[in-house]
């Protein structure tokens, strides 16, 4: 199989679940940016209101399913639906009502951001919910976008020292129903920050220039920059690149530099 995408997105609203940051520094915030930077439509089911900022995550509360599940088919009524995000589920029921709703809706492409816990060192997800993630949520996934720490989380693993660790990482998830995992090389060390789109047979790197700093909420934007670019009728490695363009347009943007001292 290549890395096009199997199910085409045409057109549509981008359906965002994911969690909230009363900063905007990150979580549904930063998706709605990124839906209105497209010009793509947004339809919303939030996951988890939670209290945090750049420094802590204080508090968090997940909706029940019944409030979940109704968000979701309230939305998936409303509009025509060409791509579905998911970014902090925040508990197992909230993953379970995740999944009974996008399993009757097979043909929209899946974007899985696999949150498990914020910069500031915060957990979002608790044992038993990466467990749920790990085993009920990835299948469905037509893209995952784990940082090095949720691959290592995921796929039960110590942290990837290197690349090939990484790629055989994504794999594992891959044999657990994700078609493509996008490793973010955010993390790691060197001059480029490298991203690789993993599916079955073929590995694409998406290199830039690394940046100095840190910024929140990158992986909320890129996730959703791609679902956006899916339902503008790209696919999947175009996608890929455009969110990777515009996420480091916005950390320039936020003042990052290129790191000199390396
Ligand atoms: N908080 C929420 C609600 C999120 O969805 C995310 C998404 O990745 C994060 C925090 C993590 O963001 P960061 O790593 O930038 O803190």
């Amino acid at each position: 199989m290549d890395q096009s995408n199997s199910k085409m997105a045409l057109t549509g609203h981008v359906l965002i679940v994911a969690g909230t940051d009363p900063t905007g520094g990150a979580g549904i915030v930063r998706d709605i940016e990124t839906t209105a930077h497209f010009h793509v439509k947004a339809g919303l089911a939030i996951t988890s209101v939670n209290v945090q900022d750049d420094r802590q995550v204080a508090a968090t509360m997940p909706v029940t399913a019944d409030i979940l599940r109704g968000q979701m088919l309230t939305a998936l009524k409303a509009h025509p639906i060409g791509a579905i995000k998911i970014g902090m589920t925040g508990s197992v029921a909230v993953v379970e009502a995740i999944c009974s709703v996008i399993d009757d809706f097979p043909q929209i492409p899946i974007i899985l951001d696999p949150v498990i816990a914020a910069s500031s060192g915060g957990l979002l997800a608790d044992h038993d919910t990466v467990e749920a993630i790990t085993m009920k949520l990835i299948r469905y996934a037509d893209l995952l976008t784990p940082n090095l720490n949720e691959l290592a989380l995921l796929s039960g693993n110590e942290l990837a020292r290197d690349k090939s660790g990484a790629l055989s990482q994504a794999r594992e998830l891959l044999a657990l129903g994700a078609k493509h995992v996008l490793v973010k090389g955010g993390h790691a060390s060197g001059d480029a920050s490298v991203d690789s789109l993993v599916s079955d047979t073929v590995v694409t790197d998406y290199s830039m220039p690394r940046l100095h700093g840190t910024m929140r909420g990158t992986g909320c934007m890129l996730s959703t920059a791609v679902a956006c670019q899916l339902v503008l009728g790209k696919k999947l490695p175009q996608a890929v690149e455009i969110a990777k363009k515009y996420v480091y347009a916005a950390l320039i943007e936020s003042g990052l530099e290129y790191n000199t001292q390396s």
